[in-house]
This record gives C-alpha cells, sequence and structure tokens, in this order.
C-alpha cells in the first residue's frame, strides 16, 4: 500500500516507521529542511539549541516510547535529567546531598508547619496514585483488573475533583497548592479546568531528582527522564533513516497543500508546486483545525468530527530566547533546568493569556542549558542557555516582530536572579516567537505543545470520517509531549491496519 504522510514531525515519522516496517510505500513530506519538527536543533552562529523538548519522559530503558523505538532496532544514549522549581518566595531547588525520595515532603513541612496534616496526605495519595500506574504497566490479566479496582477504591473519593479542588483540599495554602499545579498554566490549563488526579502524573517525584531510584522491590517502578546525548534531533534521525533504509522516501522543502479525496476515501495529495500525488492513505498532523479546514475541506467531514474540531482548545504559543554566554551558567544551578514562577494566579495567568495579554515574564518562565548534557553545542568555554515562557500567539497590543527585542530584555533582566551579570555575558542571540513557530510548523496559531488537557475535551481523532485519512501528532493527545505523541502515532497505525 503507498502511504503519503504529510509532516516529519515525530508523529508522522512514527507512522511512516510502522508502516515501512511492515512492507508499505511510504512518502513523508515536510515543509522543513530536515526531519523532526519541534524536535529539530536550531542552529545558531556556531551554538545549538533544542527547539522545543527539554525533558523527555517514557524514554528510558524498559519505558513505552524505549520500547517502541526498540521495534525498528533504535537505543538512544540518554542521561536522566531533571528540573528544580523557583516559587515566587520559596524554592523547591535539591540539596547538594541526596535526602532520599521523599526530601520535598520534609522540606515542605519545615517552610509550612501548619499544613504538615495536608502534605502527609498529598503524598499518601501520590503513593496510591504510582501504585495504580504501575499496575496498568503490568501484562493484561484477571488478576491486573482485579488489582487495579482495589488499587482505584484507594483513590476514587478524589476521581471528581478538579486539580484546583483537590491540591485545596489537601493543603489548604494557595502557594503549596501552586506548586503542584504550576504546570498546568505552562499548558494554558487553569487548574480548575483539570482532572484532579492529573496532579500525580505532572508531578512525578522523579522528575524533581535524578538520584531517586526508579525501582522499588527489585522492580521498576517510577517513571524517569532524560535528555537525549547528542540532542532530541537524534530521535527523528533515527526514524527517518529506517524509513528511508526501508524502501521509504522523505521529501523535504516540500508543502502538502490538499488531500486529495474522492467518493469519501482519501486517495493522494496536492503539492503546493502544483503536482499530484496518488496513494492509497494519507495521515497528517499539525494544527487539527488548519489541516481540515484547509486540506481537507470541512464538507468532507461528519458533524461529530466537527464538533470536537470547533470545540477543542490547542495550547498557546512560547516567546524563547537561546543565548550562547560566555561563562558557565552550571555554577548557579543544581539541574539544567529551573522552572521559575512568578505568581501565585493561576487563573489570571491562563485568562490573561487567552486574552493575548502577555505577562513580561512576570507570571514565570524556565532557564534550560542545554550544553550541560551536550557541551558539543557550544564552542570551547563557552554555554548555551535557552529562557522561554507560555505567550499568546496574537498580542492584544502590536506584534511579536515589533516586541520581540523589548521582551527579550524584560526577560533576560528576570533571568539574572537566577544567572547573576547574565546581560553582561551573551556572546549570541536568537529569538524565537510565535510567528517564527507559526512559518515553522506550519500552523496558522502557533500552539506548542498539543492540545490544553481540559477534562473531558476531546481532541481531533486518529480516525477521521474520510475512509483511509489518518491524523496524528500533538494535537490529537491530551497535553501533547514526545511520549504522548509517539505512543499515538502508533495507536493510530494499529487503528488503520486493525492491528
Ligand atoms: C517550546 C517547546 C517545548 C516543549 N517541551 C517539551 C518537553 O519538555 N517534553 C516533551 O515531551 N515535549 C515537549 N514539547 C512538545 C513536543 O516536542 C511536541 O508535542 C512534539 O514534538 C510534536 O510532534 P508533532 O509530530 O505533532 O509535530 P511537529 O513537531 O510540529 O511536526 C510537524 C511537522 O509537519 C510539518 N507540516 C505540517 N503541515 C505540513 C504541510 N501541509 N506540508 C508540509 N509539512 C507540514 C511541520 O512543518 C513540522 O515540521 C515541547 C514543544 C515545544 C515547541
Amino acid at each position: 500500500m503507498k502511504i503519503a504522510i504529510i509532516g516529519a514531525g515525530l508523529g508522522g515519522l512514527v507512522f511512516g516507521a510502522y508502516a515501512a516496517k511492515d512492507g508499505h510505500e511510504v512518502l513523508i513530506f515536510d515543509k522543513n529542511n530536515k526531519p523532526g519538527g519541534v524536535v529539530a536543533l536550531l542552529e545558531h552562529e556556531g551554538y545549538k539549541f533544542e527547539q522545543g523538548p527539554l525533558l523527555l519522559g517514557d524514554m528510558l530503558e524498559g519505558e513505552p516510547v524505549y520500547e517502541l523505538l526498540k521495534e525498528f532496532g533504535i537505543t538512544l544514549e540518554t542521561q536522566r535529567a531533571d528540573r528544580d522549581i523557583i516559587m515566587p518566595d520559596y524554592d523547591m531547588v535539591k540539596d547538594d546531598e541526596y535526602k532520599g525520595p521523599y526530601w520535598r515532603r520534609e522540606k515542605l513541612k519545615e517552610l509550612f508547619p501548619e499544613s504538615k496534616k495536608g502534605i502527609d496526605e498529598y503524598y499518601r495519595f501520590y503513593d496510591d496514585m504510582m501504585e495504580l500506574r504501575y499496575i496498568s504497566t503490568l501484562p493484561d490479566s484477571m488478576m491486573k483488573k482485579l488489582r487495579l479496582a482495589i488499587a482505584f477504591l484507594k483513590v476514587k473519593k478524589y476521581a471528581n475533583m478538579t486539580a484546583e479542588e483537590l491540591s485545596m483540599h489537601f493543603f489548604k495554602n494557595k502557594k503549596i497548592a501552586t506548586l503542584f499545579t504550576g504546570i498546568f498554566a505552562d499548558f494554558c490549563a487553569d487548574p480548575n479546568e483539570v482532572q484532579g488526579l492529573g496532579i500525580a502524573f505532572t508531578n512525578f517525584e522523579t522528575a524533581f531528582d535524578k538520584r531517586i531510584p526508579l525501582e522499588k522491590n527489585g522492580k521498576k517502578y517510577y517513571p524517569g527522564f532524560c535528555f537525549i546525548t547528542g540532542g532530541c534531533q537524534k530521535l527523528p534521525e533515527a526514524l527517518a533513516n529506517y524509513i528511508e533504509t526501508h524502501n521509504g522516501i522523505t521529501k523535504y522543502n516540500t508543502i502538502v497543500e490538499k488531500v486529495k479525496i474522492e467518493n469519501g476515501k482519501a486517495c493522494g495529495v496536492y503539492l503546493q508546486d502544483g503536482s499530484e500525488i496518488e496513494a492509497d492513505m494519507v495521515v497528517g498532523c499539525g494544527s487539527g483545525k488548519d489541516f481540515f479546514e484547509n486540506a481537507v475541506g470541512l464538507d468532507n467531514l461528519d458533524d461529530t468530527y466537527r464538533k470536537i474540531l470547533r470545540e477543542y482548545r490547542p495550547m498557546e504559543a512560547v516567546f524563547m530566547l537561546h543565548l550562547g554566554v560566555d561563562y558557565d551558567p552550571m555554577q548557579y544551578m543544581k539541574s539544567s533546568l529551573y522552572y521559575c514562577y512568578g505568581m501565585y494566579d493561576l487563573h489570571s495567568a491562563t485568562e490573561n493569556l487567552r486574552k493575548g495579554k502577555y505577562h513580561g515574564g512576570k507570571d514565570g518562565y524556565l532557564i534550560f542549558v542545554p550544553s550541560y548534557h551536550a557541551p558539543e553545542f557550544a564552542p570551547e568555554g563557552k554555554h548555551c542557555v535557552t529562557i522561554y515562557t507560555v505567550a499568546p500567539d496574537q498580542l492584544c497590543d502590536g506584534t511579536w516582530e515589533e516586541k520581540k527585542r523589548e521582551y527579550a530584555d524584560e526577560l533576560i533582566k528576570l533571568a539574572e536572579k537566577q544567572l547573576p551579570d547574565l546581560s553582561k555575558h551573551i556572546t549570541g542571540m536568537k529569538i524565537m516567537t510565535a510567528e517564527d513557530y507559526r512559518t515553522y510548523t506550519h500552523m496558522r496559531k502557533s500552539s506548542f505543545g498539543g492540545v490544553v488537557p481540559i477534562w473531558n475535551q476531546q481532541n481531533p481523532p486518529h480516525v477521521t470520517p474520510v475512509r483511509s485519512l489518518y491524523f496524528v501528532g500533538q494535537q490529537s493527545e491530551n497535553a501533547g509531549g514526545v511520549g504522548a505523541v509517539m505512543l499515538g502515532a502508533k495507536a493510530a497505525y494499529e487503528k488503520a491496519f486493525k492491528k
């Protein structure tokens, strides 16, 4: 079967790799000059930067993406990694001396002795959720079903709470609650919109200290986080290479304009240069709204699919500074990634973002040092620093092009709280705005990570009402992310071929 895939991001590549493995004729088109979409490395004035992902989940040995890659004979070298959090008036930065898997719980109790009971209650909930998660990773059996049901009973009482309700139930204190729910603001979600149980999965303790063992009672129990040695680009390169060595063709610098549909079935694509490519199956990705409105045509869908497209909410954009520096930022940081929050009011932060009001970094930002894991990304004696924050796709006052220099200076000034004298050590800078990402990802509205994880929201499904047309990628998965996109594309392939 001939399969035309639009987009060589991780979604398209994983679908393509499975198809190539099964002997199908794969043809992948991408508007950029290399594979990877937002995980491709950005090169600027002798420095290399991760455009998108910082920490990756599901990639360590035995984890789902590791196992997925193994099916193609791909094993990538990874380094366990973690992050620290700075709150407006306290921090959760690890000590040099390892203080055990629950050091954050103990530190919180020291900082907030009046909330001791709630903090302990939260960590019991966390342990119960980890047990539930662990059981879900075991092979299917009647015993597994029974164990899952018993484990679920322990957390059932929280199942109807939102993230806001659950965090306030435990902590009764916004300062602690925001430590656990701040990540939802990064996803452009108000904690009132997100299911509470999700808090345990967005706050794996192993994400905050890579020294925490992933094993319990001799078994792999907790998920770990990592950086791919040599950068995330290694991942799409390996998949593209697999496709090419299995008779697939990757065509870069090529834009697909439309999907060819006849009698309710996808049967090829039209390229921007006017040429037409016949295919037995077509796979799309990117922005669901753009893809179905422009390339497919809403008339070819049914009411259910059109309703989903109208109602689902993609995340907003990012404002990103990639800096070359001539000093070592790690002299001031305990991990290569800091999440710095500037407020405790996540409702206003999300609301403003949706209204197009940029916070100038005051609501929060991230600092990442890719050259810590990959010294070869920077010239000898130099380092790479990325500072970024979530930002509206469209500003309510002005354009990103007009404002970007002023906003860059503001963000650098704020980051000097963590990296003293940063502005005096900058040797190179590349600013990435929503406008740049729109062009790069071929989206009318830039959306950095996928879909806002709103409770009960439906995302555009992999299987579309057009026969032989499938949809993969960040906007088909809640909250997107490398692992979710790759596993989602695998699931889409299995649905397409009824495996
Ligand atoms: C700033 C940022 C930070 C992130 N941080 C993390 C993180 O820490 N951890 C994590 O797991 N994930 C993170 N992510 C998310 C993760 O990287 C993405 O969800 C995932 O890589 C998206 O893959 P994709 O295949 O859906 O899309 P993309 O990577 O966007 O790839 C789609 C490709 O298709 C091309 N394309 C689309 N339409 C057409 C067309 N019609 N013709 C030709 N080409 C087309 C696009 O140009 C693009 O190259 C981050 C993303 C960003 C941007």
